[in-house]
């Protein structure tokens, strides 16, 4: 039964709105961790592994920021800058990727969330608007000195509406995505300046919620500077001994 006993009562709201039966779903997840600790890439290694939804908050308002039009264009100001888009949006986009949980061919097990909720506020409306509905906190742990290395080598590899993260290092990849026609791009708030913002905001708000995860004993904490393989091994092992701890409750 793993966690789902703990958060039953609070389940109600998002059961019933989607139909959504989570004894079909134990696994649902919210990893977190400052810009640059490598949450995207272990998001992509987890969904694959636990066939688990993807919800990247970053990337699904970027798509939105891509189209022609009046909201498009109050999205990429906001996001060039490093600020949060508004609540009433992100929640939306959720709820709706939340749908394809049942919509979708694929047999998920859960779905695993990154960048929602960012903040209290947002953490408050969502369990008001769905319930309680995360039974894992992954938290990403690595130093701001180390995020900012990171982020300021980072770029983005586009292809076919898919994000592919790249660091300038990777040479070959690099190669291999202009070779397809891909768009390779630098984001703006990648930048200093909005790098900065991000992390500042990222402390002052998203660090809160581990304390909300902890209370919950749903937090499991990584070393996030490590190599991906080995962040990936002890993402895996944690999470097994998460599941047992609770089965053995
Ligand atoms: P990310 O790719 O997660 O670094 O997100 C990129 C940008 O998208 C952030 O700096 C925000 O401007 C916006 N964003 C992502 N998630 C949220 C959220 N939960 N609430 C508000 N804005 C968000």
């Amino acid at each position: 039964m793993f966690l789902l006993e703990q958060n039953e009562k609070n389940h109600d709201t998002a059961e019933k709105k989607y139909n959504i039966d989570y004894e079909n779903y134990p696994l649902r997840i919210i990893i977190l961790g400052p810009q640059g600790s490598g949450k995207g890439t272990q998001a992509e290694l987890i969904k694959e592994h636990y066939t688990l939804l993807h919800i990247d908050m970053g990337s699904e308002l970027r798509k939105i920021e891509n189209q022609n039009n009046e909201l498009a264009k109050k999205i990429k100001e906001i996001i060039d800058k490093g600020d949060l888009v508004p609540d009433e949006i992100t929640l939306k986009i959720f709820e709706k990727k939340l749908q394809e949980l049942k919509s979708s061919e694929k047999k998920y097990k859960g779905f695993i969330s990154d960048g929602f909720p960012r903040n209290e506020k947002q953490l408050n409306l969502l369990n008001k608007t769905l319930g309680d509905i995360f039974n894992i906190a992954l938290y990403i742990k690595i130093s701001d000195e180390e995020a900012i290395k990171r982020i300021s080598k980072r770029r983005i590899c586009y292809c076919n509406d898919k994000e592919i993260i790249l660091s300038i290092d990777d040479v070959e990849k690099i190669k291999d995505c202009e070779k397809n026609n891909c768009k390779i791009i630098h984001r703006e708030d990648d930048k200093e300046e909005a790098i900065k913002h991000r992390l500042e905001l990222y402390h002052k708000e998203t660090e809160l919620l581990l304390r909300d995860f902890y209370d919950k004993n749903i937090l499991i904490e990584i070393n996030g500077e490590q190599p991906i393989e080995k962040v990936f091994e002890e993402i895996r092992e944690k999470i097994k001994e998460k599941l047992e701890a609770k089965r053995n409750e």
